[in-house]
């Protein structure tokens, strides 16, 4: 069913006011944390990076449903990161980047502008993760080496972002037992994927957009894993988010919940299955996206 353009859905306020209510009261919830009640100063990012990751979970994308959280492996990436990063702000659309330390560390001048990049990406809110130094498979190596390539590149990270990220996602999913008892010792968050369109084979670059939409829209949601290294990637995102958002508006006139893309902190959940608190930053960029997306739908359907 396609509503005329220009017309308000009907129903549409209720709509409105149904999700509203549902995100503020059902969604996952910000609980109280060690701030003063009523504090408007901005939660530190250590401090929001501790909150939510370092207990040494481990998310796949199956927790919730709804909710879409975008990955992106590999970078950062002088050409393509930028055009990723652009089209992902212009959406204000969340993600977390997964970095391998060979792209940003060191003097010459791709390091540099990799460096300049990542604090560029955590300044603007997006998450980053540790995917090791150099790429390596953690399997396929002597485990002092793998845990180095975790625990070096973390340093890396701290020594750039002024923090060590607690998101990890090892390098083609390989992991061993060690590697996992390591990211769990250290509180890293191990952070897998169920959308995985292998944007890195040549063959699917002309059918991304698409099956990443199928995607979201068949499992209701998830972690979809994609390369910023990839100008196929960058040339098929901002597609992807149109689509999503056309296919959201049909959703809600049907009088279904929309797929929101939201952070990963919707994913984490406490040992007994119950949600994550997520903080109160986090749920204000997804209400914000909400509301976004309502306006969207009455004006461009
Ligand atoms: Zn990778």
């Amino acid at each position: 069913m396609e509503p005329a353009r220009g017309t308000v859905l009907p129903g549409m306020r209720a709509l409105q006011l149904i999700s509203l209510v549902w995100l503020l009261c059902c969604a996952p919830h910000a609980e109280a944390n060690t701030r003063e009640p009523g504090s408007t100063a901005p939660i530190p990012q250590q401090e929001l990076e501790d909150m939510a990751w370092a207990r040494g979970d481990k998310v796949t994308g199956a927790e919730v449903v709804n909710y879409v959280a975008f990955t992106f492996d590999d970078g950062p990436e002088p050409e393509t990161t930028p055009q990723v990063l652009a089209i992902l702000e212009a959406h204000r659309v969340p993600a977390a980047f997964f970095v391998v330390g060979r792209h940003f560390i060191g003097d010459s001048p791709a390091a540099l502008e990799g460096a300049r990049l990542l604090r560029s990406m955590s300044a603007a809110g997006f998450l980053i993760g540790n995917h090791t130094l150099a790429h390596q498979s953690l399997a396929k190596q002597p485990f002092a080496r793998a845990a180095a390539s975790i625990t070096d590149n973390a340093l890396e990270l701290a020594k750039i972002l002024g923090y060590e990220p607690r998101l990890f996602r090892p390098p083609y999913g390989a992991m061993t037992s060690k590697t996992r008892k390591l990211l769990r010792e250290r509180g890293d968050t191990l952070v897998r994927w169920n959308i995985d369109p292998k944007d890195f084979r040549k063959a699917r670059q002309n059918t991304l957009q698409a099956y990443v939409v199928k995607k979201i829209l068949s499992k209701k949601g998830g972690i979809v894993l994609m390369h910023d290294t990839k100008a196929a990637t960058a040339h098929a995102l901002e597609g992807i988010l149109n689509d999503l958002q056309s296919a959201n508006c049909q959703r809600m006139a049907r009088g279904l919940p929309p797929i929101l893309p939201v952070s990963l902190h919707y994913f984490m959940q406490e040992q007994d299955g119950s949600a994550r608190a997520v903080p109160p930053e986090v749920m204000k960029t997804t209400q914000n996206s909400l509301e976004a997306l309502h306006k969207a739908c009455q004006i461009d359907n």
